[in-house]
């Protein structure tokens, strides 16, 4: 997914200093295509969730018509991309020249490190409704300059936990591990409780939470969660991510000069380019007229 806003907002996201809320309400946001979607991270009142730095829910849309989902080729740097369906099929291509259909329970994690660009479409022969989730991971310093990758995983955990099925995205849970490759200690989980039963979810109390609620409502921490809102579950006194981020359109850097070069990069063709895309890639949005600043 790519932020198209016209005048993207910068946000500096530093870990721990904003105070969480409870309940954090979506606000609407455009996608590629115009789409709408709910924005659930970055917020004002909660920037982070551990590395965990962006988080849009979209659908279920209905994308049996028309072009459904486009997402033309655009750039990221400085985090990883998880995409992750509740319904529908989608298309990645990539810089790497990749080409990977993903669907419901499968995750697709692309590592941009230093630079990479990529699309995403609604694939011919979708089933009629998209539903998912699409959210960034900030990578650490020492790992943000590193070489672009992508991997699919097709197969990941399932635990079957009293009357809930956990699948396991990210992370490990209860001796079952991801193989997804992240960066610092994180977790995601999709959590389906098909008699609406309670679920006590194990927590680590270095960790702090955010839990969406995707086709139903759920009472979480005591705070009741419909689809549009994130549950904040803040952490105990360590932090597992603690660096300061700064944050613009598709970039997750430190300071304004980075984010203004990666744009500097994109505008001038200096990306690699993604694969057989049959369209043009996004134009960059303006810089603001204040100097980006992390805080
Ligand atoms: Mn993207």
């Amino acid at each position: 997914m790519s932020n198209t806003d016209p005048a993207p907002e910068a946000i500096s996201l530093t870990p721990g200093v904003v105070p969480a809320a409870d309940v954090i309400e979506a606000r609407k946001a455009a996608i590629g295509d115009g789409a709408e979607v709910r924005r659930l991270l970055p917020q004002r009142t909660l920037r982070t969730i551990g590395a965990w730095c962006f988080l849009d829910h979209y659908g279920p849309d209905e994308v049996s018509r028309g072009p459904g989902m486009q997402v033309p080729p655009h750039p990221h740097i400085g985090l990883q991309t998880v995409s992750w369906l509740f319904q529908g099929l989608v298309l990645h291509r990539d810089s790497l020249g990749s080409r990977q259909l993903i669907r419901p329970g499968e995750l697709n994690l692309m590592t941009a490190g230093r630079g990479i660009a990529h699309s995403e479409e609604s694939a011919a022969d979708r089933p009629p409704v998209l539903h998912g989730l699409q959210l960034w991971i900030a990578l650490p310093e020492a790992e943000r300059h590193g070489e672009p990758r992508f991997a699919h995983h097709a197969d990941l955990p399932v635990v079957r936990d009293g009357a809930a099925y956990v699948t396991v995205a990210i992370g490990e849970y209860r001796g079952e591990r991801s193989p997804a490759e992240v960066f610092s200690p994180l977790a995601g989980y999709e959590v389906a409780v098909p008699g609406g039963d309670d679920f006590v979810l194990p927590v680590r109390e270095d960790f702090e939470y955010g839990v969406v609620a995707v086709d139903g409502s759920a009472v979480v921490g005591g705070a009741l969660i419909a689809p549009g809102l994130l549950a904040h579950l803040p952490a105990g006194l360590s932090e597992p991510f603690g660096e300061r981020l700064l944050m613009w359109w598709n970039f997750v850097a430190r300071n304004g000069e980075e984010i203004t070069r990666a744009r500097g990069d994109w505008v001038a063709g200096r990306f690699p380019e993604v694969h057989d895309y049959p369209g043009r890639p996004l134009a960059a949005p303006e810089l603001p007229p204040v100097p980006l600043r992390a805080r």
